[in-house]
């Protein structure tokens, strides 16, 4: 059990707190259930791209998958070889396709038709062969959150299979193109198998047409998207996952890419909050906190749902509260007519399964330094980021002031 009150009192609030044995046993649980196949795990950095969180993935074996010049970066400074890093995204700029070649990184994963010219173009320039796989819009509903649905062709992810298969023979047709994988990613939070063996399946009958004209694939990259429990969802087993991507390849001997952001971390994650006041306005009861939206945005954003613990010598009857911080927006909230008992000041709120998603969708707004993140290891913790101050905010603005 990790003593979230004493790790209050030590880095004060709020405060991110990582637990990185339950990321190492997500990871392990995810890649035992491949065994037997060629895989790669790579962990999507934007889950959670603080670097020592991505560095101890890289101990643990684990790629990488960017969407960013930056999360690639990331990548490389903690420690992740180049041969285990992709680079996925709508709209890479010519900037960073240039980097992505120049550092010969796994592939570059390819989202539009126009995309292809630049790569191919940048390789030229280069004189450099550029490894590439295009990733497949296969429009299968995902069953999840409409913002986080991206496999369906009113999304803006990926190319149809068409598009696809004239792709690849562009780029096998090219000197300065090697297409090695293929990829789709449907959407996140998956909590249903049958959306991704649908998917699957439409790849795995896409790579074996290209089989038959002499193109042949490496990596079968079946994107991340694994859902978890944030309240009491039944979820994908990873043996159950593994097992219906490796049923659609039957005979396909291809490596498996895999990009888990949120199953390896979001659950390892604890965002701690102290309660300043409780209010009322009319019947409703307000608990004000000291964390607020530009912490943790996902209720925000999505009305997303994380369990809330409160910490609290008080434990008489809850009553329903909505749970709101100091942001001047009436949408800076944590939970809706929730559950707690009566709180004092300084009482502690424990914001579960805020591994993923969490601090780096944070922002500066209302010039609010950002939280210090910490890990706890082994029943040690440490200081992995340390806490915005005002200087820190100010430093890239302060210079242009006039006289
Ligand atoms: C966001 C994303 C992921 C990770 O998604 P999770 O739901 O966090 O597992 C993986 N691959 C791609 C291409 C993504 O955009």
């Amino acid at each position: 059990m990790i003593d979230f009150k004493a790790l209050a009192k030590q880095y004060g609030t709020p405060l991110y707190v990582y637990d990185f044995d339950y990321m190492s046993a997500q990871y392990t649980q995810l890649k035992e259930a491949f065994r037997g196949r060629k895989s790669i795990i790579a962990y999507a950095v934007k889950a959670n791209s603080n670097l020592s969180v991505v560095q101890h993935f890289a101990k643990m074996g684990s790629g990488a998958d960017c969407v960013s010049i930056g999360e690639v970066r990331r990548a490389f400074l903690a420690g992740i070889p180049a041969y285990k890093i992709i680079f996925s995204g709508v709209g890479k700029n010519d900037d960073e396709i240039r980097e992505a070649i120049e550092k010969d990184i796994l592939y570059i994963n390819v989202e539009s038709e126009a995309e292809l010219q630049r790569v191919e173009a940048i390789a030229k320039e280069l004189g450099k062969v550029s490894r590439i796989s295009i990733r497949v819009n296969p429009n299968i509903d995902p069953q999840t959150h409409p913002y986080i649905s991206t496999g369906l062709h009113d999304n803006k992810f990926g190319v149809d299979l068409l598009s696809a298969k004239r792709m690849y023979i562009q780029a096998n047709n090219s000197e300065y193109l090697d297409p090695v994988g293929i990829h789709f990613h449907i959407g996140s939070q998956l909590t249903q198998l049958q959306p991704i063996r649908e998917a699957a399946e439409i790849v795995a009958d896409l790579i074996r047409s290209l089989q038959a004209i002499d193109i042949e694939l490496k990596f079968f990259d079946i994107g991340g998207g694994l859902g978890i429990k944030y309240d009491d969802e039944v979820t994908i087993e990873p043996y159950d996952y593994a097992q219906a991507i490796l049923g659609t390849l039957r005979a396909l001997d291809l490596t498996i890419l895999c990009e888990p952001g949120r199953f390896l971390t979001a659950n390892a994650g604890y965002f701690l909050t102290k309660v300043l006041y409780e209010k009322q306005n009319g019947d409703k009861k307000f608990v004000v906190v000291d964390g607020g939206m530009n912490d943790l945005l996902r209720p925000s954003l999505y009305n997303a749902y994380h369990k809330i613990e409160a910490i609290t010598e008080n434990n008489g009857q809850t009553r329903e509260v909505d749970i709101v911080g100091p942001v001047c927006e009436s949408g800076d909230f944590f939970a809706k007519n929730y559950p707690l008992p009566a709180l004092n000041r300084n009482d502690l709120l424990v914001v579960h399964s805020a591994g993923a998603y969490g601090f780096g969708m944070g922002s500066n707004y209302n010039t609010r330094g950002r939280s210090a993140e910490i890990c706890v290891e082994d029943s040690k913790a440490r200081l992995i980021r340390r806490r915005e101050s005002f200087e820190d905010l100010i430093c890239l603005e302060q210079e242009f002031l006039v006289e």
